[in-house]
């Protein structure tokens, strides 16, 4: 398909959504998007159906399946990933494009779930990964499709279905994926509806999916809201929330790896992503150096009145909230809006800033990032932990300094630390391991995988099957 074609098929879909004709999917509506439901009583019991099939099939089918919605999203992903940025108005479509081919290729399948056995004089004991049934999950609007596929091959591959409520700021985006997924379902013979959503998606109707009855499961990915609400429930839960990820930069670094890391780690799609890089703490006798280095690369830094000025743009009036109109914004844009010059197309805005400075304290999800000059690299590593707020989601550090990375591996206690890296190489990005897109840090799971959507069970059989 050429870039012409995907923008026909990107203006099509989104104009049908804003006005309002995207229909819930009947049988006489064939060509209809596939699991988008007026209702959530009616997404879940489309969804339960998918289930008890899904189960019921050879797991040889479920591999069949997995690895057609690997081959369907990856042939599709321009398009996700230019409806993703249409219509939230956020990020980068090159940048949607990698983040969309991570979660294709390296979300683990149905081979991560391995049963484990014990044999001895008793007999034998299964340990087994069953299904819950059905998930319900809440997605956000920063990495709309990529969390749906993330989650789906997860907890598809557990044997589960899922109803998603997906954002309201990305359902035209969220269902078109959702629709190209039950497709590819169906395509190599599995059943519809394995993915449902509700078609009109409101924080209301999130709540409703939370607590419905027939939930067996709920996952969610967003802001501390959300997770609270996760949390009151009822539920068993998966809460991945918010994070602020502190980089250290200490003397001993590699400073052209350490100003290339974070040049691109912080503005990866524009820096929406959680796992991004969102402020700096480099020790005082390489902090001009390492600017210097950020700036060569592309990087513009502000300095003086030119920080106010931004200041005045991204903040809310209190100084304690973001302003959430600039999140996932370019730089260039906001260069453009506080009237400070630059060539081309800059990543990244970097400025220096005191510790208590909301540019540190705020998750900001925008790509500005402060610098904090620190006497040394304890002073680096304990600021570092306080600027994380204990969220422990993601953190990293620039140093060949064993030591020094020992110690903030332990007290800073995140789900991904990375070191030597820009942040995305702990999501498999350039980085050994299997990705996910839904990292639960508040509920302990972390990188969350179809092990994270089972349940576990013993099977025991009592006095057989010890061979040896
Ligand atoms: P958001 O919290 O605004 O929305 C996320 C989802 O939660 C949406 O579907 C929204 O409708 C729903 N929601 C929000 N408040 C709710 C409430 N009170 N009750 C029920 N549902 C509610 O987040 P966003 O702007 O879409 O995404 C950015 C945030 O998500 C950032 O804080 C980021 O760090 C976090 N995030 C975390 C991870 C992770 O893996 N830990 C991944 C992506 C995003």
């Amino acid at each position: 398909m050429n870039k012409d074609q995907i923008g026909d098929i990107v203006s099509r879909v989104l104009n049908q959504i804003r006005s309002g004709e995207m229909p819930s999917r009947t049988d006489s509506m064939p060509g209809s998007p596939k699991g988008v439901f007026k209702t959530v009583d009616a997404a879940h019991d489309a969804a339960r159906k998918a289930h008890e099939v899904l189960v019921q099939m050879p797991l040889e089918k479920r591999r069949e399946i997995i690895a057609n919605i690997r081959k369907r999203s990856a042939q599709d992903v321009h398009t996700l990933a230019k409806m993703a940025v249409d219509e939230t108005g956020l990020g980068r479509m090159t940048c949607k494009v990698k983040k969309n081919l991570l979660v294709i290729h390296k979300t683990p399948g149905p081979e991560i779930l391995q049963p484990t056995a014990w044999t001895g004089d008793n007999g034998l004991t299964l340990m087994e990964n069953a299904p819950y049934g059905v998930i319900g999950s809440i997605t956000p609007c920063t990495n709309p499709t990529e969390t749906i596929i993330n989650n789906g091959i997860g907890m598809v591959s557990g044997g589960n279905a899922v109803v998603f409520n997906t954002h309201p700021a990305a359902k035209g985006t969220s269902a078109y994926a959702i629709d190209l997924i039950n497709r590819a379902s169906i395509e190599v013979g599995g059943p519809e509806n394995l993915m449902t959503c509700v078609q009109t998606p409101t924080i209301e109707s999130a709540q409703e999916l939370m607590t419905h009855p027939k939930t067996d499961l709920v996952v969610v990915t967003g802001g501390g809201a959300v997770v609270k609400a996760a949390m009151r429930s009822g539920k068993k839960c998966v809460a991945a929330g918010p994070g602020n990820p502190p980089v250290v930069v200490d003397q001993t670094a590699d400073l052209d790896k350490a100003a290339r890391g974070i040049y691109t780690g912080a503005s990866l799609d524009n820096n929406i992503i959680c796992t991004d890089e969102k402020e700096v703490l480099a020790v005082d006798a390489v902090f001009d150096d390492l600017m210097d280095r950020i700036e060569a690369l592309g990087a513009v830094r502000l300095r003086n009145h030119q920080i106010t000025r931004l200041e005045k743009l991204i903040l809310a009036p209190d100084r304690e909230h973001i302003n959430r109109q600039w999140v996932g914004q370019s730089p260039s844009k906001m260069l453009q809006e506080i009237e400070v010059p630059f060539k081309g197309d800059p990543r990244l805005i970097i400025c220096e800033v005191d510790f208590n400075h909301p540019f540190i304290q705020l998750e900001k999800l925008m790509p500005v990032i402060g610098f904090v000059r620190t006497k040394d690299v304890h002073e680096a590593i304990d600021l570092a932990v306080e600027a994380e707020h204990g969220y422990r989601h993601t953190a990293s550090m620039y140093s060949r300094d064993i030591e020094a990375l020992h110690r903030m591996a332990r007290v800073i206690n995140c789900s991904i630390f990375v070191k030597n890296a820009s942040n995305y190489a702990g999501l498999g990005l350039g980085g050994e391991g299997y990705t996910s897109f839904t990292i639960a840090s508040p509920t302990g799971d972390g990188l969350t995988t179809a092990k994270t959507f089972t349940r576990q069970r013993r099977c025991t059989l009592s006095g057989y099957f010890r061979i040896v």
